[in-house]
């Protein structure tokens, strides 16, 4: 029976001697009933993003280049995992080479095959091969060390719609389909961020989707944990990449972890939370490095031991303020057509402020879609918006608060909810 998930992101495997840690890691835990849920090796997406935008350009502008455009951006990715194939394999990389190939052919096949001009279906088709190139290389690697296992691919079992780059799970589905799963005597290994829709074609649940993958095939299977594995000793209350002085947090209730991962703490996927919440399932965030170090746990009680201030930013947003061109009210037919928008963008509202005559959001641009929203806007209101905004969210804040703001940056709008404070600084 599975109970146990583990997860491994980009940051664990981003080199052979990170694959190697990822082995000691199921020594020093056991690989019993484990489930292993990996993302793609190191900065791999970022890359792949790179043969999408390659790719479609060549392809909308009819180029008879297509092929060799891709071949280019491609020969990164494929010398990073032939060196850390090599690395881990020496003379003995054959079979793991050929099954590598196998999907580069795949990847070639797709493309020449391809027709659509769907930007985020040929997103999935593609990107989704960073996650099936690596778990094809540690599950060899596992297998070559005598650890055996089996590779799922996880797009049989994990099954959404068809909004390609940021798919939502057909629960029903998947959870009578990862049943057949649950009893496996055997460690599994299988994809992170991947699933596919009715007519198998790959989707993939989002950038950092990995998390999330681990939580969904924890609530099918039942589990009694998932693990995700960091190169953080577990949740700190800021990221320690912006604040010096982060302190690690011991214990978070869901709740709490939601709030912060919804304003944007990118130590967890911000939908991880949900379904181990339904089930009561412990999260604990955990240092591929320290193993000794227990790390976070995120279980329902109390919201946060210790009690500090917990700090988090989100940079590159952009703060819009829109307001009717007769500077009449605001009024709720108008909000409700700008929020059609932002849906139809696939614009994420970070923040509101509404006052009589004006509105204003802080919106995070995901998917690169602010300028089509803000052609579609002008014109209708009068529209002022400000790109490259940073947002500061303090939970229990307290005096310090402003104090972690980089010193010259300028308010430019201000919340407080509770025990929140929000700040828009540019
Ligand atoms: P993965 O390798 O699983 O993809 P991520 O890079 O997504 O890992 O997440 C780990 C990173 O999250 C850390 O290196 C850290 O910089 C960042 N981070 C942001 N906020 C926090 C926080 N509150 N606590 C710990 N780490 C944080
Ligand atoms: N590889 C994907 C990404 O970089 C998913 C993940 O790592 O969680 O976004
Ligand atoms: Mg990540």
């Amino acid at each position: 029976m599975i109970k146990r998930l583990f997860k491994f992101g980009g940051a664990s495997v981003k080199d052979a001697e990170g694959v190697r840690n990822v082995l000691r890691v199921l020594q020093h835990q056991g690989a019993q009933d484990v489930c292993m849920v990996v993302s793609a090796m190191g900065k791999t997406t970022n890359a792949m993003e790179e043969v999408v935008s390659s790719y479609y350009k060549a392809k909308k502008s009819n180029s008879d280049q297509i092929i060799s455009t891709v071949n280019e951006a491609l020969a990164p990715v494929k010398a990073y995992h032939a060196q850390i194939i090599d690395d881990l394999f020496g003379t003995s990389a054959d079979e793991v080479k050929a099954s590598v190939d196998i999907l580069f052919e795949e990847m070639f096949g797709f493309l020449a095959w391809n027709k659509s001009l769907n930007h985020s279906f040929i997103y999935d088709q593609i990107v989704g091969y960073g996650e099936l190139l690596s778990t094809t290389i540690v599950s060899a690697y596992l297998a070559h060390q005598g650890v055996a296992n089996r590779f799922v691919d996880i797009r049989q079992y994990i099954k959404t719609d068809s909004s390609y780059r940021d798919a939502s799970v057909q629960w029903e589905e998947t959870n009578e389909r990862l049943k057949a799963l649950s009893s496996s005597k055997e460690l599994l290994v299988t994809q992170g961020f991947l699933g596919s829709d009715s007519n198998n074609f790959t989707t993939t649940l989002g950038r950092e989707g990995s998390d999330y993958t681990a939580a969904i095939l924890a609530y099918g299977f039942d589990a009694e944990s998932v693990s995700i594995w960091k190169d953080v000793p577990g949740v700190l209350n800021a990221d320690p990449r912006a604040f010096e002085d982060a302190i690690q947090l011991h214990q978070v209730s869901y709740t709490e972890a939601i709030e912060l991962a919804f304003y944007g703490a990118s130590v967890i996927h911000p939908k991880t939370l949900q379904p181990l919440q339904r089930k009561g399932i412990p999260l604990y965030v955990r240092s591929f490095l320290d193993l000794e170090n227990e790390g976070t746990c995120v279980t329902a009680g109390s919201p946060l031991v210790p009690e500090v201030p917990c700090y988090i930013v989100k940079k590159n947003q952009v703060l819009l303020e829109l307001a009717t061109q007769d500077f009449s009210f605001m009024a709720e037919h108008h909000l409700s057509s700008v929020f059609e928008l932002f849906s139809k963008y696939r614009l994420k509202v970070d923040l509101i402020q509404n006052s009589a005559i004006s509105f204003r959001v802080c919106l995070d641009n995901r998917f690169d879609q602010f300028d089509a929203l803000a052609e579609e806007l002008e014109g209708q209101y009068a529209m002022k918006f400000q790109k490259g905004v940073s947002l500061y969210t303090i939970r229990h804040f307290d005096q310090k608060a402003y104090e972690s703001l980089p010193k010259g940056s300028e308010i430019v709008l201000e919340q407080r909810t509770g025990e929140t404070l929000q700040l828009v600084v540019s």
